[in-house]
């Protein structure tokens, strides 16, 4: 068996990145820099109210209550006709560039104002305010480095600059199923051992979730000449291909058969459970993520090895799941030959967090996946944890969990 450790480098040596594109910022969300983003001007681009009030000198109120004339009004998207002369104010909108001669903002609600006078009724301090020009970002500061994936907030930045992005191409990516027993998912009745695809809705909504655009393929029958065909179809369309079943030990474990004929792909014994069985390779060249048929397998062969392998064709360094260590609340008995994945409901609470299981850990047991919020790592040589030992705990995404009783009373736990 391979261990894990060494699988991983083994997937990611045989990934190539995608190509560079320059992308507007609509289209960039979870891609990935491929160059470093260097300011082309200051943000703000113009010294600037953060108020509704009045552009002053902070001298000429350093004695507030004082009357000033108004010279003029300036709204954001205008600038000021004039200077600011001394002992007069120019009322002024948030985001108009302070006039000239200002250096200061009184709030509209530290004034009164009488048709073309103002009383400022306390004094600011210098610069109160006011946003500087390069206050956030000066010319040339290094905004992003090279490896950054983009978030929305990453792109209202860019946005800002007036940057288009230059990053690595979207992947796209073909998922097929196999088996002569599995029916598409809205099939409304089964017969005796039919079941319905589970492995293109996991691998779908994950694929999603990273930002990858999916080509289905559906489910192909366990029929040699036919995966054989769908398979180089795939190859052809995408830049990587997923496949479920067939690559375990059965007679009809065709994926493995055709994989052979094709070439380029081997099967692996990975030292992990589930999702021992593997099967990786290239297919003109394309990788081919040979995934076991039970889903929970597959959810874990797709975090351990296609998720990192996607990202890294997207270009980024940092492709695992975060992982933070808890205490185990129950003792679990795992095989020492293998890192052992399993599924588990990780809490915060006042001793830091605690893990217990989600419910059944066979590798068809889908619910227990679906109500973990994350994967309890036992590693390969340990074998049994006892209750009250600590174990590193592989976090999935959060989902929203505070609702809106929670939210007005400030509970955040
Ligand atoms: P296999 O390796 O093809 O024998 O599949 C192993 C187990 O996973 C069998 O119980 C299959 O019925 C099941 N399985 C294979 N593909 C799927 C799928 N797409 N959805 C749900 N279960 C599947
Ligand atoms: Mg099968």
């Amino acid at each position: 068996m391979k261990p894990l450790e060494e699988a991983y480098r083994e997937v990611l040596s045989a990934i190539n990145q995608t190509e560079v594109i320059e992308l507007s910022v609509f289209d960039a969300g979870g891609l990935v820099l491929s160059a470093p983003v260097l300011a082309p001007h200051d943000v703000p681009p113009f010294t600037n109210s953060a108020m509704d009030g009045y552009a002053v000198r902070a001298v000429d109120i350093a004695n507030a209550p004082v009357r000033l004339p108004i010279l003029e009004d300036v709204a954001a998207g205008h600038v000021a006709r004039g200077v600011l002369a001394p002992r007069a104010a120019i009322k002024i909108m948030t985001g108009a560039p302070l006039p000239e001669g200002a250096d200061t903002v009184v709030r509209v609600e530290d004034t009164v104002g009488v048709a073309d006078f103002v009383e400022i009724l306390v004094p600011a301090s210098y610069g109160s305010a006011v946003r500087e020009a390069g206050g956030d970002i000066s010319t040339g500061d290094l905004v992003f480095p090279e490896g950054e994936r983009l978030t929305a907030r990453h792109l209202a930045v860019l946005a800002s600059l007036g940057v288009q992005p230059l990053v690595r191409r979207r992947p796209r990516v073909g998922i097929i199923s196999t088996g002569d027993e599995v029916l598409p998912p809205d099939s409304s009745t089964l017969k005796s051992g039919q079941i319905r695809d589970t492995n293109r809705p996991i691998l779908h909504g994950l694929l999603s979730e990273l930002g990858v655009a999916v080509m289905d393929y559906g489910i192909v029958k366990d029929d040699a000449e036919l995966l054989r065909s769908v398979i180089e179809r795939a190859a052809n369309e995408n830049d990587a291909i997923f496949t479920s079943g067939g690559v375990s030990m059965g007679e009809y474990d065709l994926v493995k058969q055709v994989l052979t004929q094709l070439g380029g792909v081997d099967l692996w014994r990975v030292a992990i459970q589930p999702a021992k069985p593997f099967a990786f390779g290239l297919v003109q060249g394309v990788p081919l993520f040979g995934l076991p048929g039970n889903p929970v397998s597959v959810a874990v062969a797709f975090e351990q090895f296609a998720r990192p392998a996607l990202l890294h064709m997207m270009g980024t360094s940092t492709l695992f799941r975060p992982r933070v260590t808890g205490i185990l609340s129950e003792s679990v008995s795992t095989d020492p030959d293998k890192t052992v994945f399993l599924r588990a409901v990780a809490e915060w609470g006042a001793g830091g967090w605690t893990a217990s299981l989600s419910g059944g850990q066979s590798s068809n047991v889908l619910t227990a996946l679906a109500r973990g919020n994350c994967f309890a790592v036992v590693e390969r040589g340990r074998g049994d944890v006892p209750c009250g030992e600590v174990i590193e705990l592989e976090m999935f995404t959060w989902p929203e969990g505070r609702t809106l009783e929670e939210a007005e009373a400030g509970t955040h736990v």
